[in-house]
């Protein structure tokens, strides 16, 4: 909220990056939570707010309200306190309070009744993430027989981590009821289909291969992988832009010209920000030939900070900067640059087109798009990327990027000195490998695949969209699920 009323703004966050070239190319419908409440807010001042936010955004955008209960329930509570940490392997962070199920189940149904009111004869519906696996079936009670996908964005985990789930037996049935379920890695499908056969008992699985198909009460669901991706010419283009090629001089300038390691992640704690601090201090108590040599920008964008545990994350990433820059800070040398903000665009391209190295450590990650940006923006292809054998982005990057071990504080400060020496010629084979993958792999290979997977239909079946004119308001902030491919698309399938 501003003074005078509201305002509205595209969330941080890999979902929001990957849909909204697609959204914006080809037309659609995004059905949305908008992060806020319905509760003492006039309607005017929110449907201002998101008229100027589809008018930003490039397409159509329809609210979902929630009330606080739910806000608590469902968002907070089922997705934020059970589903993200048990997915992230990390089930001593899960508080699985009764209550918050019944939420869950009444704000994916809420979301389904919306679906229903909103999509046009032939829509294809694509649900999206954690927050949402109960939509197709709610949308089944509701007598819709329609192809429905679904895209799960973060990991799914192995069977004696999900089996501590009160409610594994109704998350799976849940998910059956889609026609097509994907996931970003074969891990996470592998996971998926031995949960699948260990707690769903009559499921048929055929077939070989990325897309699978189950049998499960006379319907079929595919399941594939399907790693998301980046628009890469997009950030190859911003790149080169004279704006962003200045800013990345200047900030290498007023780093006094050292080798920039860049971290940047929203707070959380999957992303393993302390693990990595540490693991430079490690590094700087070890190899004191990169004193002086090395500066690690950690970029934190703020995110989820009304929960408690989020702002003692942040406390303690903070003391781990202090103590580190405390016992090795010298006169013209700061180990630590540490920004606590989010970045304009711009900035951001800046700071991966002008730093050495990335170190992207997450303890778990479904793919990691920050990866993916940071090679896409590498226009001298002699930069490192240090990337958590954990995050999905790994299974891609085997050969291009210095795998390692997050919680290894040994280890990632021998890649991190490994990076430092290696000879130009190797870094530079190395990323190109990395930045052809990435093109190769784009965000537009990754929808067409999960739409050909799907009905046998590419992106390009449906036409452009020409003389965009928003038609309706939206948001997102949370929990996102959008009904895409309007008529005019479905009708040339
Ligand atoms: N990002 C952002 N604002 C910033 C910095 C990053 O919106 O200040 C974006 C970034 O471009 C990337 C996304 O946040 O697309 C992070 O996606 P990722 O898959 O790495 O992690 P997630 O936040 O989805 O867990």
């Amino acid at each position: 909220a501003r003074e005078g009323g509201w305002t509205a703004s595209p969330g941080s966050g890999g979902l929001v990056t990957a849909i909204a070239p697609v959204l914006q190319n080809r037309g659609g419908l995004w059905i949305g939570w908008p992060g806020t409440v319905d509760e003492g807010l006039a309607e005017e001042d929110l449907a201002a707010a998101m008229d100027q936010a589809a008018e930003q955004s490039g397409f159509d955008l329809t609210p979902v309200m929630l009330t606080e209960e739910e806000k608590n329930g469902f968002y907070y509570g089922f997705s934020n306190e059970v589903l993200w940490p048990l997915f992230h392997d990390l089930v001593k962070r899960c508080n699985f309070l009764p209550e918050y199920w019944p939420a869950y189940r009444r704000v994916n149904k809420k979301f389904a009744r919306k679906i229903k009111e909103k999509r046009q004869s032939n829509d294809y519906v694509w649900v999206h993430d954690y927050h949402l696996m109960g939509v197709g079936e709610a949308l089944r009670q509701l007598g819709v027989e329609d192809r429905i996908g679904f895209f799960l964005h973060i990991p799914f985990p192995s069977p004696d981590i999900f089996a501590r789930l009160p409610w594994r037996f109704e998350i799976l049935r849940a998910l059956l009821h889609y026609d097509m379920v994907g996931f970003q890695t074969m891990r996470d499908r592998r996971n998926f289909t031995h949960c699948v056969r260990t707690f769903v008992p009559g499921v048929a699985i055929h077939g070989r291969g990325a897309v699978v198909t189950f049998r499960f009460r006379e319907r079929d669901v595919r399941v594939g992988a399907f790693p998301i991706s980046i628009d890469f010419n997009e950030f190859a283009e911003a790149a080169a832009t004279k704006e962003v090629s200045d800013l990345a001089w200047e900030i290498h300038e007023q780093l006094s010209e050292k080798q920039i390691i860049l971290g940047v992640d929203r707070l959380d704690y999957t992303k393993g920000i302390p693990e990595r601090l540490r693991a430079y201090r490690y590094l700087l108590e070890n190899y004191p030939d990169l004193h002086e040599k090395v500066v690690f920008v950690q970029v934190v964008v703020p995110s989820r900070a009304d929960i408690p545990e989020y702002r003692d994350l942040k406390a303690e990433i903070e003391g781990l900067v202090s103590e580190i820059n405390g016992m090795f800070t010298r006169c013209a040398w700061v180990p630590v640059h540490y920004q606590y903000r989010s970045l304009s665009r711009e900035e951001l391209i800046a700071y991966y087109r002008t730093s050495e190295m990335a170190l992207i450590t997450p303890l778990k990650d479904g793919m990691n798009l920050i990866a993916k940006e940071f090679c896409a923006s590498s226009l001298e292809p002699c930069c490192v990327l240090i990337l958590s054998e954990f995050a999905g982005a790994a299974a891609q990057f085997q050969r291009g990027a210095l795998l390692v071990n997050p919680h290894d504080q040994e280890g990632i400060a021998k890649a991190i000195h490994k990076a430092f020496h290696m000879p130009h010629k190797e870094r530079v084979g190395r990323m190109k490998r990395l930045r052809a993958a990435v093109k190769r792999h784009d965000i537009y290979e990754w929808v067409n695949s999960f739409l050909q997977a799907s009905f046998a239909r590419k992106l390009e079946s449906f036409p452009a969209v020409e003389d965009y004119t928003p038609r309706m308001s939206f948001s997102t902030g949370g929990a996102g699920g959008f009904s895409a491919f309007e008529e005019e698309w479905a009708e040339s399938a």
